[in-house]
Parts: C-alpha cells; structure tokens; sequence
C-alpha cells in the first residue's frame, strides 16, 4: 500500500473532539498516511520522516476534508438565469422547471463533475448530490460514474417528483415520474451502488424532492423501501413561509408534523433548509436525532430566511452544511459556505428584541441582539458544521474529523496568502473562516492527492469548463 507524509504542519485542526473548544491543534506536526487511513498523526518529530509521497506542509493548516450534505450538481448549468435571479422559491422552481426539462445523460455527467471540481477546489472531499429530475434518459448513474472518474467520496440521493400541476404540485406535469418506477430504481440503485463498508467511496440515499412534488403515498414507500435496505432518507423541509402555507393548506399540519406521520423523522434522515422550523419540529427533530443540512448561501439568495442553527444545535440537533444547487448559491465553495453560516448565525441574533438578564455579580443588565451575536457562531463552530457536523449528518463514522483509523480526508490551506496576511499569525483556524475563504492548496480523499499545488489532478479543467459552457447554452437555448 502506498504512503503518503503530510510533514511540518504549521497546525493541524483535528476536530477529534465534539466540542471544538476541546479538539486537538497541533503544531509543527504530521499526518502519516497508508493506502486510504491515516496511520498516525502528532509532533513531526515523533513521525516517519518520509513516504512514497511527502507534502511539504509548513505554510499550511491542515483541516479534515469538508463535507457537503445538500447540492443539486446539474443547476450548474443554469447559474443566474435572469429571468429567476429576484426569485422567490416557489417562482424560482417554476422558472427554471422548464428548461431543466432538457436535461440530457451528457450535462448530468458534465454538470456534476463541474460542481465536484469547484468543491474539491475548495477543500470539500465528500459530497451529497440531490438528482430529482430525471428526463431524457438520465439515470442517477450519470453522476455516480462522474463521481468514480474525478475523484470524490460521493453520497447521491435518488431523487424523485410525482406530483405535477394538474394533480395540485408544483412542477409541470412533464417533468415528473411514475410512482411504481421512482421505487424500482431507488432499489436497482441501493442494490447496484450503496457500499455501507468503512472508507467506502459511494452511497445511495431516498430523497422525493419535496412535500410540494411527491404524494404521501411515495413519501412512506420510500421511507420503508430505504429503511429495509438500510440506506438512509433525505428531503427538503420548511424552507421559506410558501412551503409553510402549502403544508398548512394541502395536509393541514406543520412540515415537521407531516414528516412525523409518514416516518420521515430518525436518525437515518436528513432535511435540507428547515429554515422555518418551529418549537415543536426543533423538540422533535432532536429526540429522533433527525439531521439537517443548513444551507446558509441559498437561504439568503432566495430571501428564504435564517435557520435558528444555534437553537438547533443547543437543542442536540445533528447538523451539517449545504452549498445546495448551483442555481439558488451560486458559488459551491465549500469553506465559503462555513463562512457565510458564521455571518448569518451573527445576523441572526442581532435581530433578536432585547433580554435582561442577571449576569454573574448579580447584576441585572439589558442585553441587545448585538451583545449576543458573536457567541451565536465561532469561527470553529462553523468548521465543525463542515466536517464533524457533515458526517454525522450523513451517517459516516469514518470522516469528519482527523485520527488514527479514520479516512484520510483532509484539506490544506496555504497560510502565506495576501487573503490571511496579517490573521494567520494570530489563528490559523480563525483567519481561515474569517478572512476572504481561499482555494485549497491540497484535497486528498480517501488517501489520493486530487488537488495538487492548487490545480486538480484527475482532470482537465479548461475543456471541462468549455463543454460545461456549451451545455448551458443548449439547455438554455441560447
Ligand atoms: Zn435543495
């Protein structure tokens, strides 16, 4: 097995602990790497000085590789169509429907290596995708192969919409499937694909798109279906206050309450967005350790809202990251995306009227939404969302944070930039999140180099980018 030498880290961010105020950081330290585990990690001095590969990393912080848990790989092909750029959801879907019905195998394919090369780019080393619409002969195989080609540790959900217009959902009636043929593929997938070994590179999940595009009927299906092949069940929930209004009006409940009754809430589920959870879903979400994927960038592009992240969180809620799909972001960079939930978190609670609380002296003092904020999100809260909190969102105990026996996974950021210059002296991770987020200077998954000296490894980006360009004008037509 080849080895690989991560040496003379400037530090290394472990994330080994849940509380990222107790996690190990290392400096001057090496990661050392056999086949695709990591061997051993500490003081360089006290580690193989050489491998069959050495990275030279004493500019460089050493993270575990970020997780995505909620992407749409295949909008990369409709990034900023003005006709939906002031767009609320609702409108947005019912813009952009019609041109995806043009999707062919070929821009899937295309599409989703383009979303994976920005990711990996960024130091994102495994990524769900959410495939929902599957016209002209695409098949959720068209990204799994494009996955294996470039590189990336990949989770995809076998999406699904069968709801259209004349039936009372959102989509038009040509973009949706029969309910019989959702399930057989979701089990030729699961059988073909789902590989639930340690380190494994591929899974397959559920995921019907939306209360708004499937039938209950479909939503419980897949539920058992995924729980009798022991794959796990994903969705987007409580989104924006349409979303509410359509829960309210069609099933007469709350989305967390429509979730409960068809068997969506578990430790085996994860909801995108639930922006707009209330009291009672957050109680319900955390005593079924339901996971969430906070999708911070789309939430604001769609003017959808803030999700009470910390509330979440305080409340004992798995909770992970999302760039979601290229159309509603529309910049997958991962780090970014930490970054952003850092901000908004903050943004958040600023909004909050004020509290008067008695403070350690005794003392009664008025608190305003501004005095709370920062506490909301820290720079390594926000990067442990986007390892630790990604993993546990999608069911992996082998990725995630950094030690002997995991995946070797990591990310590596050069701290010798214009962008950190003046930060990365003081904090490495806190300038990471709050400086301007850089590329990564490395991205090894699963012990493989894919990013090298910036520049990815496994493939060509100038001809992807243009093919990529030429789909998006024939799916556009333009
Ligand atoms: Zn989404």
């Amino acid at each position: 097995m080849s080895t690989l030498l991560v040496k003379n880290a400037r530090c290394i961010a472990t994330f080994d602990q849940a509380d990222p105020t107790q996690a190990r950081e290392l400096s001057d330290a090496s990661i050392f790497i056999r086949g695709n585990l990591i061997e051993a990690i500490g003081p360089a001095v006290d580690l193989p000085q050489t491998a069959d590969e050495v990275i030279d990393a004493r500019h460089l912080l050493v993270t575990p590789g970020l997780i995505n848990t909620h992407h749409h790989m295949y909008q990369s092909l409709t990034r900023a169509i003005p006709g939906v750029q002031n767009a609320e959801l609702f409108g947005w879907l019912q813009g952009l429907y019609p041109l995806w019905a043009g999707l062919t195998p070929d821009m899937v394919q295309v599409s989703t290596q383009t979303a994976m090369a920005e990711l990996l780019l960024s130091g994102c080393t495994t990524s769900s995708d959410h495939l929902y619409i599957y016209p002209n002969g695409v098949r959720l195989d068209d990204s799994i192969e494009a996955a294996q080609e470039i590189g990336m540790r990949f989770v995809a959900t076998r999406g699904s919409m069968s709801v259209g217009k004349s039936q009372g959902g959102l989509p038009p009636d040509e973009v949706v499937e029969r309910e019989d043929f959702i399930l057989k593929d979701s089990q030729r997938l699961i059988e073909t694909w789902h590989d639930t070994a340690h380190g494994s590179m591929i899974n397959v999940a559920v995921a019907p798109c939306s209360p708004f595009s499937v039938s209950r009927d479909l939503m419980r299906e897949s539920a058992l279906l995924a729980r009798s092949l022991s794959a796990r069940l994903h969705t987007h929930l409580a989104e924006n206050d349409h979303d509410l209004a359509y829960s309210r009006e069609k099933f007469g409940c709350t989305p967390t309450q429509y979730a409960q009754d068809l068997g969506w809430l578990g430790s085996d589920v994860w909801h995108a967005h639930c922006v707009k959870l209330d009291d009672e879903g957050i109680s319900l979400f955390a005593a079924t350790r339901t996971g969430v994927a906070h999708c911070p960038c789309s939430n604001m592009r769609l003017a959808s809202g803030i999700a009470p992240i910390r509330q979440m969180l305080n409340a004992g809620i798995p909770v992970g990251l999302g760039v979601d799909g290229s159309a509603s972001n529309d910049a997958a960079h991962m780090l970014n995306e930490a970054r952003q939930a850092l901000l908004l978190a903050r943004v958040g609670s600023a909004m909050r009227a004020p509290e008067v609380r008695v403070t350690d002296n005794g003392e009664s003092r008025t608190f305003f939404g501004c005095d709370l904020g920062p506490a909301e999100m820290t720079a390594r809260d926000a990067l442990s969302l986007a390892t630790r909190g990604g993993a546990q969102v999608l069911g992996r105990e082998d990725i995630g944070h950094l030690a002997p026996g995991m995946c070797a996974d990591l990310a590596l950021f050069d701290l010798n930039t214009l962008a950190l210059a003046g930060g990365a002296v003081h904090d490495p991770v806190g300038a990471l999140l709050l400086c301007a987020s850089p590329q990564a200077a490395y991205t090894v998954v699963n012990g493989r180099v894919i990013v090298r000296e910036g520049q990815l490894a496994t493939l060509e980006l100038g001809p992807l980018i243009e093919k990529h360009n030429r789909l998006a004008r024939q799916l556009a037509k333009i």
